[in-house]
């Protein structure tokens, strides 16, 4: 498994005020989805191409085309602030959704939800933002392959250690593109030091959610 490091100075930049505490929804959202795009951008390096020529108002030149066959795939719920990055700078790109939870009992990723396109001999873009324990990332992979896709590219914010060990071990073959590699997880499996919990931040579901900076501050 390859680990791609997006060190670029805006997407550090961008993750950095992601991962400000003080940055509010409306904000994270804008953020999460700029960061998405210069993850994007490397991670489609490399997919197939197709020769084409276009007219110029001058002449005939050659071009490339990066091949229709892209399917990104976003893991429940917090994949979803990835999406939009994803559909705008490819407009005609096929969209399936997965949603994962873990078994109490077993303790292994079960699906709840998934609604995929066919995936065969296409190109894959699976989206979740935090590469934690690797069990989201490590079973929807699972469950897409299943369906014989050309490759799977997993494209997340913060990558944690364990998190890339499991891919390492259980999909050697998925490359991984993040804005950092972080240090630990904490006991609850959240990354440190992280950016805490994406879904919440992204969809305003947090402990203070709703309260504009001045109230809560003041209570
Ligand atoms: N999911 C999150 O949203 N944040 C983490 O730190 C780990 C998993």
């Amino acid at each position: 498994m390859s680990l791609t490091v997006v060190d670029h100075p805006l997407a550090q930049h961008l993750l950095t005020r992601l991962r400000d505490v003080e940055t509010s929804p409306p904000v994270f959202r804008t953020l999460a989805k700029r960061l998405t795009i210069a993850l994007v951008l490397e991670a489609v390096r490399g997919l197939p191409t197709v020769d084409v020529e276009v007219q110029t108002p001058l002449e005939p030149a050659p071009g490339r085309l990066i091949s229709p066959d892209l399917v990104a795939v976003p893991i429940l719920r917090a994949g979803l602030g990835m999406l939009e990055a994803v559909t705008e700078l490819f407009p005609e790109v096929s969209v399936g959704y997965v949603g994962l939870e873990r078994d109490d009992r077993t303790l292994q990723p079960t699906s709840y939800y998934e609604k995929v396109p066919e995936l065969a001999g296409r190109h894959v873009l699976l989206l979740d933002p935090m590469l934690a324990t690797g069990g989201s990332a490590a079973g929807a992979s699972a469950r897409l392959k299943e369906r014989r896709p050309a490759e799977i590219r997993f494209v997340c914010v913060v990558a944690a250690p364990q998190g890339l060990a499991k891919m390492e071990r259980e999909h050697p073959d998925v490359p991984v593109f993040a804005a950092a590699l972080d240090r630990d997880l904490d006991g609850r499996g959240y990354i440190l030091p992280g950016l805490g919990d994406f879904g919440d931040r992204l969809f305003g579901t947090g402990p203070d959610s709703g309260l504009p900076p001045l109230i809560r501050n003041s209570r």
